[in-house]
């Protein structure tokens, strides 16, 4: 699951977990964006976004975080992204295949045609829409089979309205989780206003 996660909130978890519970998968890999190619306000630091990420996760033995697309340079393609996660896999376990899924919010799911190379984005995930309040899920015009739709528990969250309400000073408990909240709070992330908008 790809993300600029600034910060990661319930939303992206829940999605996550409901994914990982009808495909039965194994793992859930959190992929923290380097510089976000789409976005066009300044982002917190790579660093804060994967450590909020790793702090979110820590506890569900089903999730990870991979820094692939933090350490690489340059704008994050979701494309590298699963090249380097498969290649990562083929290294660390040479005599074993594995099925991989893409996971993306309804929002995300309609943009993806015009990602970089979707073509080798299909040849290399399944894709997984999940249901987003606010954003109608359908196949953005997909060959057959390449995407499954699903619905899940509707959570209207957001990170840009979090970092919104960060900057005025309104609460973001129960809309992240707890130690997120905390990191924010001790690193005085969003208060600055600049940082509010700006979806993704
Ligand atoms: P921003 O407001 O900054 O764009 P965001 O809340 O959309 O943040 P992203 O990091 O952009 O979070 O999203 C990562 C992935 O999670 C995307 O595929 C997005 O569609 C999905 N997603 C985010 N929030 C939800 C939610 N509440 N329900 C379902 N999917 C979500
Ligand atoms: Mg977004």
């Amino acid at each position: 699951m790809g993300g600029t996660f600034d910060p990661l909130h319930h939303g992206h978890l829940v999605a996550a977990s409901e994914v990982a519970d009808r495909f039965d998968l194994q793992r859930v890999i959190f992929c923290p964006s380097g510089a976000p190619w789409h976005k066009t306000t300044p982002t917190t630091s790579a660093e804060d976004r994967y450590l909020m990420t790793v702090i979110a996760t820590a506890a569900d033995p089903r999730f990870e975080v991979s820094r692939v697309d933090i350490d690489r340079d340059g704008p994050t393609y979701t494309v590298d992204t699963l090249r380097d996660l498969h290649e990562g896999f083929a290294r660390a376990h040479p005599h074993d295949s594995a099925e991989w899924f893409f996971i993306t919010g309804a929002d995300a799911l309609t943009e993806i045609v015009g990602w970089h190379d979707p073509d080798g984005i299909i040849e290399r995930a399944h894709l997984v829409g999940v249901t987003r309040p606010g954003h109608q899920l359908a196949d953005p015009g997909l060959p057959e089979g390449v995407v499954t739709l699903i619905e899940i528990p509707a959570l209207s969250i957001s990170s840009s309205d979090i970092r919104q309400r960060v900057s005025e000073g309104k609460p973001i408990d129960y809309l992240v989780p707890e130690g997120v909240a905390r990191w924010i709070r001790k690193h005085r992330l969003y208060a600055d206003r600049q940082h509010s908008g700006g979806a993704s």
